[in-house]
């Protein structure tokens, strides 16, 4: 089934979750001001896989099912699946201008595939029943790894509190305990999958745990993340008219799953696969959607040069030409990990981890230079303006359209706040910043997936130093071979 904007959003209305926004229980999310903005931009992700110029992008067959399936519930079956993941995320960021939520949960259930193949048996086939589920029914999936984490010098058996775990293996399945942050999208989903956030040791397997449950299991809280200009949404200000993004705390108090939906359960290297894998897919997935994002900040900036009359100013013009460069650096980082592709024995296609690294840590840098350059075309009066309320009130209205301009200046001015430092889920540099793992955790991976040997190697060659043990024999070959070319004795050494 491909579910409609409407089903997706009825479907929503039929579940018992509990939310909380700002201190109290919401009764029906779906028309809460809070929430609506996040559940319009997923469901633009049902509405591509219906529209007949997006249908073929943002849907798939599944080789599981056979029917067609939304991509976001789709296994990276073919190395293309992971080129056209990148560019329907590149649709849906400028469709949206926010974050649409549903690829945590498409990355995640790509990772576990891998991981439970590995880990054998039961576990990969309760998974794949599962799965099976999921793209039948079309569900979005919260993909949920990220503990508090507590004192990062700690491990997770000194401070259990912080991360969620095991507390009880029970006949009927295991009781969990902890909470997961920064849940992207989590009150607009169906299930939640829980993963570990990081690779787990001997001894700590009661907080190696992969399973799924609906989000209205008995036990799950959910509270809404609060953002500056939050009670901007639904209101003339709110900058994005339609849509916005979404992060959610979840506590878990004592949740029974039952084994059927448990995964893995202290596989220890299969945990740390699934961790590996998704930090790939998923640092890939910001060469989708953040250029998406950014080129609807770029034309704001257009917009609003326009308004201000200094389109064709030649540094006006350079500064919307470098904004587009780097926002395409980053799509063009995020292509080339989708295009250097492998199979994994599960057949499932893996990004080049060196290069989804490379492309979220440009994630981390060059969006806040297109911000600055966007704030730097749109000038003081972003910050200044009156609200839009004020714009349009009967007595001060007129006069205050003088002094801010055009409808297309205000608005355009609103969009590039909310695009900058407004509220779209978190502001969009924060989530650059730390979404998909901060600065650091690219580096850590960086430094050990260099082949440093094989760079010391070429740079020793070159400068004409003998090989050391452990040397590319090969490369020296080659070397003999083009400087004997051509003279006398190369036919006899060939
Ligand atoms: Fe998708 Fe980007 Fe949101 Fe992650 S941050 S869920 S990749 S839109
Ligand atoms: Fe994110």
């Amino acid at each position: 089934m491909l579910r409609t904007p409407d089903q997706y959003v009825r479907s929503l209305q039929a579940r018992s979750l509990v939310l909380y926004v700002d201190g109290e229980r919401v009764a029906d999310p779906t028309v809460h001001p809070r929430v609506r903005p996040a559940i319009n931009a997923v469901a633009a992700t049902y509405a591509l896989a219906h529209d007949p110029r997006t249908r073929e992008l943002a849907t798939a067959q599944s080789e599981l099912t056979g029917a067609r399936v939304n991509r976001f519930t789709h296994l990276f079956a073919q190395p293309e699946d992971l080129r056209r993941k990148l560019e329907l995320q590149r649709v849906l960021g400028r469709l949206t201008g926010t974050c649409f939520q549903r690829c945590v949960g498409m990355d995640g259930i790509n990772s576990l595939f891998i991981a439970t193949f590995e880990a054998g048996g039961e576990h990969h086939e309760r998974f794949v029943r599962w799965l099976r589920q999921v793209q039948r029914d079309d569900e979005v999936i919260d993909g949920a790894m990220t503990d508090p984490k507590g004192n990062r010098n700690q491990r997770p058996p000194q401070q259990p509190e912080h991360y969620l775990r095991v507390v009880e293996r029970r006949p009927d399945g295991l009781v969990l305990r902890g909470a997961k942050i920064h849940q992207t999208g989590a009150a607009n989903s169906h299930q939640i999958l829980v993963m570990p956030g990081m690779a787990m040791r001997p001894g700590e397997e009661d907080f190696a745990v992969a399973a799924a449950m609906p989000v209205d299991a008995p036990g799950v809280t959910m509270v809404l993340g609060r953002q500056p200009s939050d009670e901007r949404k639904g209101g003339p200000d709110a900058g994005n008219a339609l849509y916005g993004g979404q992060e959610v705390v979840i506590l878990f108090d004592d949740v029974l799953v039952p084994w059927e939906r448990v995964f893995l359960d202290g596989q220890l290297p299969a945990c740390t696969t699934l961790v590996e894998a998704f930090a790939g897919f998923h640092r890939a997935s910001y060469g989708g959607c953040k250029p998406g994002n950014l080129d609807v900040l770029i034309g704001a900036a257009a917009l609003l040069a326009d308004e201000h009359g200094v389109r064709r100013a030649s540094h006006v013009r350079d500064k919307l030409v470098e904004m587009a460069h780097l926002g395409e650096t980053i799509h063009g980082l995020g292509l080339g990990a989708s295009s250097k592709a492998t199979r994994h024995e599960s057949g499932v296609h893996q990004v080049d981890p060196l290069l989804a690294n490379v492309c979220k840590h440009h994630v981390t840098r060059l969006p806040y230079e297109v911000v600055r350059l966007a704030e730097d075309i749109a000038g003081g009066l972003m910050a200044t303006m009156p609200s839009l309320a004020d714009l349009e009130h009967p007595e001060i209205g007129p006069a205050l359209r003088t002094v801010v301009g055009s409808d297309e200046r205000a608005r355009a001015l609103r969009l590039v706040e909310y695009m900058s430092y407004g509220a779209g889920s978190v502001p969009l540099r924060i989530e650059c910043m730390h979404g998909a793992g901060s600065p650091q955790a690219q580096r850590i991976v960086l430094e050990r997936r260099i082949d440093w040997a094989r760079r010391v190697d070429a740079a020793r060659r070159l400068a004409g130093l003998p090989a050391r043990e452990g040397d590319d024999a090969d490369d020296r070959r080659l070397d003999h071979q083009i400087a004997a070319a051509g003279q006398p004795e190369a036919a006899a050494t060939k």
